[in-house]
Parts: structure tokens; sequence; C-alpha cells
């Protein structure tokens, strides 16, 4: 039982020289290259969000310091 399997070690994504895409799982390109590459759009997604949740973030501290300086102009 040695001849005939594959050997260990063998990528199949560069079989016979072909690269997969692992992203849409197409011949030809790699999901670096891929067109409708699912992962740069998750990306972007996060992104958004990341950024979504800062302005929030910086929102909040905005109001708090007003808050803040308001209390300490009463006690003034
Ligand atoms: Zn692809």
């Amino acid at each position: 039982r040695e001849e005939g399997e594959a050997p260990k070690g063998i990528k199949m994504s560069k079989v016979g020289g072909q690269i997969t895409c692992s992203s849409c799982n197409r011949t030809g390109h790699n999901m670096k290259s891929c067109t409708n590459n699912a992962a740069a759009t998750k990306h972007h997604g996060n992104a958004h969000i990341v950024r979504e949740r800062s302005r929030k973030r910086k929102l909040q501290k905005e109001a708090y310091e007003a808050e803040t300086s308001k209390k300490s102009k009463v006690m003034c």
C-alpha cells in the first residue's frame, strides 16, 4: 500500500500547479485576488462597526464631561 497514495505534505490548493481559491473554491486565482473576497467584505463590515462604536463612546464621554463641568460650576 505504498503506490497510489498521495504523499503527506502535499498542499491540496496547489495540485497540478493550479490555484484554488479558498474563498469561492474556484480555480485560477487565490483568496487574496478573489473578486468576491468574503474576508475583505467581512473586514470592512467589522471596521464600520468599530467606528460606529467608538463614535458612540466619544459622544458618551462628551456628555459625561459636560455633566461633570455643570456640577463643578454649581459647586463653585
Ligand atoms: Zn475566489
